[in-house]
């Protein structure tokens, strides 16, 4: 059974979260002398002198319309990075706990982990990048507090089977963290209606990929109201600045406008893949519910070399667990995209 005090760490549940001067006076005023700030204004056209909202609600409410649940079950981060660096510090004992990793995996889950000193145990995908439930659980143990999900996975571009995250959501008495940052492109739905069923459920969105604002710096867990209350006790007091909510909440208004680019990027992602898979240089181009495609070619190296020549950048993943040869392409604009794909037919087979 799931029971959320029971992983926290203890220092956390006994956390005063830091009171702001925003969190102390809620309502509204006239003369504002409570938070030594500059009083005359701020040296730009727009007010910025006055502190922001610390739960940022009117991006928040609005989010809420679009995403189909109640503000409270929102929390809003400096990136997604820092929403995966606070379920580290709420939930794991540096040195004591332990995280479930599935590689080939998003590099932040590593990364965060050996930040705060916490044990990784890896349960690699299988060959067509599916998790491997056996070698999950086993991975498991009484310290494990996190499983990290990523659906479509980065690099590998798929999306996970759903039965399978919810046979992990059912049988983990720890948080289930599922990766949605590439949710807008897939075939897949959102795992965000079943967030009422599964309380160690909590899925992390970004406004960074298709909503290209990833400038800007908002990422967003979707979770219960008792583990937002926990993100929203750690947090940084003013972690979104102003300009990054207003910016933020002026571009949730142009929903069809990003809905247009999702349409026309899926697009091109399967001319794309037809056009690339055609090439002697590619052995294949795995199926994709991404605005990436991961492809397998005879020399990622010298490919990637070849590219930066020209001027064109993709990242080289033949390092990485099960993605030998493979390069990770982002989809462009169509011209982008003809130019990758011109250059590449310039380059021979080996
Ligand atoms: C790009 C990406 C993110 C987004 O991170 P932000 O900090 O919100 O920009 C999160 N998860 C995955 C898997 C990603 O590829």
């Amino acid at each position: 059974m799931f029971d959320l005090e029971s992983i926290l760490r203890d220092n956390i549940k006994r956390l005063v979260p830091y009171s702001s001067a925003r969190d102390e006076f809620k309502g509204e005023a006239s003369v504002y002398l409570d938070a030594n700030e500059n009083s005359f204004g701020s040296p730009l056209p727009a007010a910025y002198h006055r502190y922001p909202d610390p739960l940022q609600w009117k991006v928040k409410y609005r989010l809420a319309e679009i995403k189909g649940v109640p503000p409270q079950n929102i929390f809003l981060g400096n990136g997604s990075d820092e929403a995966i660096d606070i379920l580290y510090r709420a939930f794991c004992r540096p040195g004591v706990d332990n995280v479930v990793l599935c590689p080939p995996t998003y590099g932040m889950y590593e990364v965060s982990a050996n930040i705060n000193d916490v044990t990784i145990r890896k349960a690699s995908l299988t060959p067509d990048f599916q998790l491997d439930l056996e070698a999950i659980e086993s991975a498991i143990d009484e310290n494990t507090k996190l499983i990290f999900i990523c659906s479509p996975n980065n690099p590998t571009a798929n999306a996970i089977n759903r039965e399978d995250i919810e046979m992990v959501l059912n049988n983990f008495d720890g948080i289930v963290v599922v990766d949605e940052a590439y949710i807008n492109f897939s075939r897949q739905k959102s795992l965000i209606r079943e967030l009422t069923e599964y309380p160690n459920l909590v899925i992390l969105q970004t406004l960074s990929k298709a909503w290209g604002l990833a400038a800007l710096r908002v990422g967003m867990a979707f979770a219960s109201e008792d583990i937002i209350n926990v993100f929203n006790k750690i947090k940084p007091p003013y972690n979104i600045n102003q300009a990054s909510q207003e910016l933020a909440l002026q571009a949730l208004d142009n929903i069809e406008q990003v809905n247009g680019w999702i349409k026309e990027t899926v697009e091109e992602r399967n001319k794309l893949q037809a056009a690339l898979t055609a090439l002697p240089i590619v052995e294949l181009v795995y199926p994709s519910d991404a605005n990436f495609l991961l492809v397998k070619t005879v020399d990622a190296k010298g490919i990637y070399n070849k590219l930066v020549e020209q001027g064109i950048i993709v990242r080289d993943r033949s390092k990485v667990e099960l993605c030998a040869g493979c390069l990770r392409i982002t989809i462009g604009t169509p011209e982008e995209n003809i130019t990758l794909l011109n250059t590449l037919k310039s380059i021979p087979a080996i």
